[in-house]
């Protein structure tokens, strides 16, 4: 985890969790299970178990400790809403996403129906935080457009989708309750292709229905040649986000004690 972050939508990334499963097609290449694998083994690394799956409690005030707002990608490396994370520890990675008031949390899950099931049971204590944002991972019509449904569903004041890989044609989307849009094309070795008229069929959507749209990237071997320009433009834009004042230094202290599990 980090508070500066390569990926052009976020700033900075937090894991609680480590490590994941592939569960569809949009995990194929994923960078978060390439990047871990190397770590295997070495000993004392954050990655020495791999991809496996991890909590990581000791990370769990790491927001709490940065002292300005930052747009913050909860999971990087991993997915909140897997199967193997706890029901309580889930809660507690948010109610730590509820204190921390001055940052802005993007969790992305493809595991959309635990998701919206959470939301509507033990997490309804924070879905209607507006600087907590809930979205899913859209790749395809047939494993990506149910979870739109399933975040539709969820009582959440922000939503928004990750179109990233876009692996085929969508066609039309339902963006009702959406407030934000990214798409991009896979990148790496053997990315699959995108093609043009995928992401302007969205782009145009997101235009008609007055939805922020972000072009992330293109993709395909080499992503800094290809780079993000649709049509001679980018597209780089974001909801507006309302920012809490940030705490002074004593009562963040309080917050990092109450939600600290190893002694300062
Ligand atoms: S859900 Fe995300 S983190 Fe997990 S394997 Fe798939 S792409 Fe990787």
């Amino acid at each position: 985890m980090s508070d500066k972050s390569k990926i052009e939508w976020t700033d900075a990334t937090w894991n609680p969790v480590r490590g994941c499963t592939q569960i569809s097609s949009g995990c194929a290449r994923c960078y978060a299970k390439t990047f871990s694998e190397r770590f295997r083994g070495v000993p004392g690394h954050p990655f020495e178990q791999g991809f496996d799956l991890r909590l990581v409690p000791e990370k769990l005030a790491l927001p709490l400790t940065w002292g300005t707002s930052r747009m913050i990608f909860v999971n990087s490396m991993s997915d909140l809403f897997h199967e193997g994370v706890p029901d309580d520890y889930i809660v507690d990675v948010v109610r730590v996403m509820q204190a921390a008031n001055w940052h802005t949390f993007q969790v992305l899950t493809k595991r959309s129906t635990r998701m919206r099931d959470l939301l509507q049971s033990k997490l309804a204590f924070a879905a209607q935080d507006p600087h907590i944002w809930w979205g899913v991972s859209v790749e395809n019509k047939r494993q990506g457009l149910p979870r739109i449904q399933h975040l539709q569903a969820a009582p959440a004041t922000f939503r928004f989708l990750s179109i990233e890989p876009l692996l085929e044609e969508l066609g039309p989307l339902n963006l009702k309750g959406i407030s934000w849009v990214i798409v991009g094309g896979e990148s790496g070795p053997k990315a699959r292709p995108l093609e043009a008229a995928w992401v302007r069929s969205i782009q145009a959507q997101c235009q008609d229905a007055g939805v922020p749209f972000f072009f992330k990237q293109w993709g395909g071997v080499q992503k800094s040649k290809t780079g993000r320009e649709l049509d001679g433009n980018v597209y780089d834009q974001f909801p507006s986000i309302i920012i809490q004042p940030v705490p002074n230094k004593a009562k963040r202290q309080a917050l990092i004690r109450q939600f600290s599990t190893t002694p300062e």
